[in-house]
């Protein structure tokens, strides 16, 4: 069931107001923009403020602006609203708690107690070529998969109203995806082309649900990209691995992924990816040094 493939294409710029935009963030969404563009498409802004350890509230509106000033156009968003919202991914909590729900009801999600540190720890633990960290080892993974388990993550998730409290109030307990170990999962990229990674090698069971109470990236923007009917994901080159762990999310929850469309990462002169430290390299920094957008769109 493809619901999406008679609607025109949506594309997506998906910034987390953690630091500054920098030139490769804007590089890979002026991608984004062009393509929807040349599809006669929409653009739809989503600001992902999940995190709360990690964002700053005072970067919403800077980033907004950076954005404008670059010359992005969106036509959906949390500053100008539009049919999906809100856009904000702070205020579309119950949207990730029923897709836990789902994920939880169809025996796809174990709870797991290990830290960071007990995963690298374990001796066993490759590193899985991303963010994501070492391979989890799978110290909590239940033997088989258990549906209708009872618990929940923590009392203020509210998942549903009879969950039983079995976890300590303050326990740091994960909810964490169970991949079909040995499953070859396999995209064809539209930037990249054919690609393939092998569940429980390539990468684990990864977290969907943290300890803290917030919704992991790969939860939440399947859940996004999903309701906010998103045809094409532009996102950069470093997401590649993570798109074979949504793709799973997608399939769990019983929904049809969008295309798919990663880009070259932006290096520094070391060869190192930009990241939200090159503060040189930021939009507003450049701004600053009398830069022009038009100047800087030639990248
Ligand atoms: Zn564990």
């Amino acid at each position: 069931m493809n619901l999406l493939k008679n609607q025109s294409y949506r594309g997506r710029l998906a910034p987390s107001p953690t630091g500054l935009l920098h030139l490769g963030h804007a590089r890979t969404f002026w991608v984004a923009q062009e393509r929807a563009r040349a599809n006669g498409g929409m653009l739809i802004l989503r600001n992902e403020d999940i995190d709360s350890t990690r964002f700053k509230l005072e970067f919403v509106p800077q980033m907004i602006e950076d954005l404008r000033w670059f010359g992005f156009e969106w036509q959906e968003g949390p500053d100008c609203g539009g049919p999906f919202g809100p856009y904000s991914q702070s205020e579309r909590r119950p949207f990730y708690a029923a897709g836990l729900e789902k994920l939880r009801v169809g025996g796809f999600v174990y709870l797991c107690t290990c830290s960071r540190k007990d995963i690298r720890d374990a001796a066993s633990a490759p590193n899985a070529g991303d963010d994501e960290g070492p391979i989890y080892p799978g110290t909590c993974r239940p033997k088989e998969s258990v549906k209708c388990q009872v618990s929940s993550v923590m009392q203020s998730t509210n998942l549903t109203s009879h969950d039983t409290l079995h976890v300590t109030r303050g326990t740091r307990v994960n909810w964490r995806f169970r991949v079909p170990d040995g499953e070859t999962i396999s995209f064809t990229d539209g930037n990249c082309g054919e690609q393939k990674f092998v569940a429980g090698k390539d990468f684990g069971d990864f977290v969907v649900w943290r300890g803290d109470d917030v919704p992991a990236y790969q939860l939440a923007c399947v859940v996004d990209d999903a309701a906010m009917q998103i045809t094409e994901v532009v996102r950069g080159a470093d997401l590649l691995m993570s798109t074979a762990r949504q793709i799973l999310l997608y399939r769990a929850l019983g929904l049809t992924p969008p295309a798919f469309y990663h880009c070259a990462l932006m290096l520094d002169e070391k060869g190192k990816r930009l990241a939200k430290r090159h503060d040189a390299l930021s939009l507003r920094a450049l701004r600053e040094r009398g830069e022009t957008p038009e100047s800087l769109r030639r990248f």
